[in-house]
């Protein structure tokens, strides 16, 4: 059943958003589907070296991540070091999971095969996505058969699904994977990216006070090394330049420093340890910005958190009072200590 956010499974049990890693592992997709938020296609030539991936993770352990969530693109065009990757992962004390499209699910012995080579390295969930917008480049009998393997496997498996205008193709896919009667994963649709003119009806557009959060305030690193603090992120993330969520590149800034960037920013603190209203809150409330933010913001319709967020970070003078509420209403990092690092279970 779709909800907006049901907030379970892998993304949600057992971890906190600052423990997060959401990798970027390339932008190389067999598909180039209309709508990618990445921009992703089979000519995009980024992705992150096997061995550079294994370094972040590494130094990431050492700063209190501990979930991994490995994505692209298609991240299993490289399936020799995803397995690779995974298990380096999983000997770090992570839980690891990774988004497909599932165009690797052919047939059910290789798939068999791959699903049983990735559990014993120690993939704990794969998300599939099926939309109508994917299943002109990956037949959604994949997605089934995937879904069935990783079952016969043990292996979580949790569908991505949204509509699209094609409300026959929808009904198809719904009905192909059961959707009527288990929880299926959405997001809010996020403008940038590639064309997604046909959602734009499809989706809701809610004022500041009736967003909610997915958990989309976590660390996202993409091939070209751009570290930032939103799982949002696109093909140039240039949207998130100048603005709290971007932490700086790692090829230019040791990682280990930019995971220290996330933890002491009053502003990304704010959004990760109170409730994400929270914003809209001070915006609200404060003497100095409360007549303009009234009147124009909080009746503007956003179709996610992230695009409200993006939009009152972009001025200055709100910046400023969410920055000086964050740091007057947090506990000093003295008191609170970096994240503990409870083992997996
Ligand atoms: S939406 Fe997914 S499958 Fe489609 S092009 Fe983008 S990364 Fe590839």
């Amino acid at each position: 059943m779709g909800e907006y956010y049901p907030k379970v499974g892998a993304c949600y049990d057992e971890v906190r958003e600052t423990e997060k890693i959401f990798l970027i592992y390339t932008y190389k997709c067999n598909a180039s589907c209309s709508h990618c938020l990445t921009e992703s296609n089979p000519q995009r030539a980024e992705k992150i070296p096997v061995e550079t991936a294994k370094a972040l993770v590494s130094e990431g352990r050492r700063w209190g991540k501990r979930w991994l969530m490995i994505s692209g693109g298609e991240p299993f065009l490289y399936f020799e070091e995803i397995v690779d990757l995974v298990s380096h992962a999983r000997d770090q004390g992570f839980y690891v999971c990774a988004g497909t499209n599932a165009f690797w699910a052919k047939d059910e012995e290789s798939t068999r095969e791959k699903v049983g080579r990735l559990k014993e390295a120690g993939l704990r969930a794969l998300f599939p996505s099926a939309t109508s917008y994917h299943s002109p480049y990956v037949p959604t009998d994949r997605v089934r058969l995937l879904d069935k393997i990783c079952q016969e496997f043990g292996l979580l498996c949790e569908i991505n699904f949204y509509p699209s205008p094609d409300n026959d193709q929808d009904r198809r896919i719904q009905k192909m994977l059961g959707l009527d009667q288990r929880v299926w994963y959405t997001d809010g649709l996020i403008l940038t990216g590639n064309d997604v003119t046909s959602l734009l009806p499809l989706f809701p557009r809610r004022k500041p006070a009736e967003l909610d959060d997915c958990g989309s305030v976590h660390m996202a690193i993409t091939p070209h090394g751009d570290v930032i603090c939103n799982c949002n992120v696109t093909y140039r993330s240039t949207e998130f330049y100048g603005t709290p969520f971007y932490l700086g590149n790692f090829h230019q800034t040791p990682f280990g420093e930019l995971i220290q960037a996330q933890y002491t920013s009053p502003v990304l603190r704010l959004l990760t340890e109170q409730h994400h209203e929270r914003v809209h809150q001070i915006l609200s409330e404060d003497p100095r910005v409360r007549d303009r933010y009234l009147a124009v913001h909080a009746g503007k319709g956003y179709y996610s958190i992230t695009e409200y967020y993006l939009d009152v970070f972009r001025d200055a003078e709100y910046l400023a009072v969410i920055e000086e509420a964050g740091a007057a209403s947090l506990v000093p990092l003295e008191a609170a200590p970096l994240p503990a690092m409870p083992q997996m279970s």
